[in-house]
């Protein structure tokens, strides 16, 4: 068994994006519910967040933006930049316990605590560009824990494979000068699905030209499809990348019962890209492994998939799944 650390509070709850919103606090609470009824819960190490300091949030996002995006929850707007992108008056700071907790559990797998780490956060990061909220998103989650990974604890390369059903455009363009972080992901062909980028002739810019990997699928691709690109594709780069640090950017809205796109993967497939991810943390990262919930918006599948997951880190054989 390998100790893995679960960030969550009952605070994340609090960001309310709007009645009908998909992104909604029952899915962290069915996340949890899972976990527990799972008999997983007594065997995680339970991560307390605290609030992102605003020195690091601002390593990523602008003051500017920061502000205003604190401004408008505290003035009660109901949306910020972005028409799907509803906001509460507690949503900026569920927004900083986000970041907070994305922090908090690559301190705990650098500091040894943990060997690996599930992150139950909302919002969402993966779409949050530099100034710019989108997509559910307002802070880069992921991308910031990348950061101070590489800043506060000294490494020099991370990799973030973004397994969401959409592509992670804010994560691309904060990482794509940067070879010190190789982004790969796996998304909906952009043609046909949210935010209309990540072609795979995007591949970085400058100095990070050739540390962004977007790998499109047609919709309806499945298991196999997915799997395949990624042993045949994605694990060679990765692997000759050797990220000293691994972070998954987990959305579980690829599979065929979610209602927001197009995918038909399974709970099994799901499985299976964490496993080979899991592999290349241990083969080149000594196992360090943060993973970042992103979307997923089918409270089964969510349910499912994350206990998968969960087992996963833990290092629970299949067969006693
Ligand atoms: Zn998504």
């Amino acid at each position: 068994m390998r100790r893995t650390g679960y960030v969550f509070t009952q605070r994340y709850l609090l960001h309310d994006p709007g009645a009908w919103h998909p992104e909604r606090p029952d899915r962290l609470k069915a996340i949890h519910r899972a976990l527990e009824e799972g008999d997983l819960l007594e065997l995680l190490v339970l991560l307390k967040p605290g609030d992102a300091p605003l020195k690091w949030v601002e390593r990523l996002h602008t003051p500017d933006y920061v502000k205003r995006f604190q401004q408008a929850c505290e003035q009660g707007r109901q949306t910020f930049m972005a028409a799907d992108c509803g906001i509460c008056r507690d949503s900026y700071q569920t927004a900083l316990l986000a970041v907070g907790g994305v922090m908090l559990a690559v301190e705990a797998v650098m500091g040894g605590q943990v060997d690996n780490a599930f992150c139950a956060v909302r919002p969402p990061g993966h779409h949050a560009e530099r100034d710019r909220a989108m997509g559910f998103c307002f802070f880069n989650n992921v991308a910031l824990g990348a950061v101070y990974a590489l800043e506060h604890f000294g490494l020099a390369r991370v990799a973030i494979i973004d397994w969401d059903v959409h592509h992670g455009n804010g994560t691309q363009h904060l990482f794509e000068a940067d070879p010190r972080v190789f982004y790969v992901s796996l998304h909906e062909d952009p043609r046909y699905c949210y935010p209309g980028t990540g072609y795979r002739r995007e591949e970085g810019k400058g100095p990070g030209q050739g540390f962004t990997l977007n790998l499109p699928f047609p919709p309806h691709s499945n298991d196999r499809d997915y799997l395949t690109v990624l042993e045949k594709e994605a694990l060679p780069r990765l692997t000759q990348f050797a990220p000293q640090f691994v972070f998954i950017s987990a959305g579980f809205d690829a599979h065929a019962n979610d209602p927001l796109a197009h995918m038909n993967l399974s709970r099994e497939g799901y499985r299976e890209m964490g496993r080979l991810l899991l592999e290349l943390a241990q083969e080149t990262a000594g196992g360090r492994l943060v993973t970042v919930l992103e979307g997923g918006y089918n409270l089964e599948v969510l349910e499912e998939c994350v206990e998968d997951h969960v087992r996963l880190l833990l290092g629970i054989p299949y067969d006693h799944f």
